[in-house]
This record gives C-alpha cells, structure tokens and sequence, in this order.
C-alpha cells in the first residue's frame, strides 16, 4: 500500500515497461520521423505513427501526473512544427480548445505545454505580420523621446482576416476534433495552413 502510494507520487519504473528506470527506459523512449499525410486537403505533419508505447506515454504524461516524460515527447511535436514551418512560412499556433475538466485535473494545458518545452522553441517563433501602419510616420531615430510617442501613436492597424494559423494538436485518430476546429477556424475567417501533431493513428 505504501509502495504504491510512492509510486504514485514519485514513480520509479518506466511508463511502458514497468521497470526501473524512470520516467523512460532506453529501450522504450520513442524515436521520431516527421512524416506527412493530409486531413481534408490540410497537410498534416506528425512525428510517429500512433504505436503502444506512445499511447502509454501519452497516457502517463496527460493523465497521471508523470510530466517528466514531456521531455520524450516535445521533441517529436517541435520537429514536426518545424518542418512545417519550412514549407508554410509563418503562421499563428493554434491549440484544439482546452477540455475544462481535464484542464483542472490536471492543471496546465498538455499540447501547448509540448509545443513550449525547452529552449529550442519560444512563441515569438512564428510572428505574423498583421500590423501595418494607416498612416504616415516620420522615421523615428530623427525624433527625441516625447517625438518618438506621438509619431507612432495610433500609426497602426491589424489586418483582419490575415490569419494563418498553424493548427496543433498531440493525437490525430479520426481527425474529428481537428476538423472541427477547422469548421470553427474557416467561419471565423482564418485559414488552416497546416496541422501538426504528435502522433497519427491508422484506423
Ligand atoms: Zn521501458
């Protein structure tokens, strides 16, 4: 009883296997590809195919606690974003939305959290550019600093409807909860250049 409570709380075995170490033994961490496939016409990058291990590192990750593992996974998801990046260009990041109840069980929102890990990728990655200026500005290293404010002061709009977004997501099964983002994106006005995921399940 005590043992699995320790284990619970400070888990000592492997996610897949069961045997120390932890959170991954070498012979069970994944190893990522980027492949590519589509989903309605959407090029959907993912950086393995959906296998046992995954799902149960997946399942250790997302559901029991075991965030360490994010550190086997967000590899996968930042290559097959930025491989996509090489083909789209920059495009926003978009999340599938967050389940409430997952989320508050357990408290941070596991995609994004892959997509940020680490120092290899930071948000400010992929800017847009949706900024223009709707009216004349003088070049502001000739302006001192009360210049400077006023010169640029309501200068700039955002374009709408210039929404790129790069739609990301951790599993792809039947693709219905990305199509539905999709649907929810196109009505909105914002075109899905791409997907990313994880991990691709062949049904
Ligand atoms: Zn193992």
């Amino acid at each position: 009883m005590f043992e699995s409570f320790l284990d619970f709380v400070f888990p000592t075995d492997c996610a897949v296997c069961k045997i120390p170490p932890s959170p991954l033994c070498d012979s069970c961490a994944p190893a990522f590809g980027v492949a590519k496939s589509s989903l309605e016409g959407t090029p959907v990058w993912y950086a393995t195919e959906f296998t046992e291990p995954i799902s149960r590192i997946l399942t250790a990750y997302k559901d029991q606690n075991r965030t360490a593992l994010i550190t086997y996974l967000a590899p996968g998801l930042q290559q097959a974003v930025a491989d996509a990046v090489l083909v789209l260009g920059s495009c926003w990041i978009c999340v599938p939305p967050r389940n409430s109840i997952n989320f508050r069980k357990r408290g941070f929102d596991s995609v994004l959290s892959l997509i940020t890990a680490g120092d290899k990728f930071v948000p400010g990655h992929l800017p847009i550019n949706t900024l223009r200026f709707q009216r004349q500005v003088r070049d502001q290293r000739r302006l001192d600093k009360p210049g400077r404010a006023s010169n640029i002061l309501g200068s700039m709009r955002a374009i709408p409807g210039f929404k790129r977004v790069l739609l990301i997501d951790d599993v792809m099964t039947t693709g219905s909860t990305l199509k539905e983002c999709m649907r929810a994106l196109g009505a909105a006005g914002y075109e899905v250049a791409g997907i990313c995921v994880l991990a691709k399940r062949n049904l």
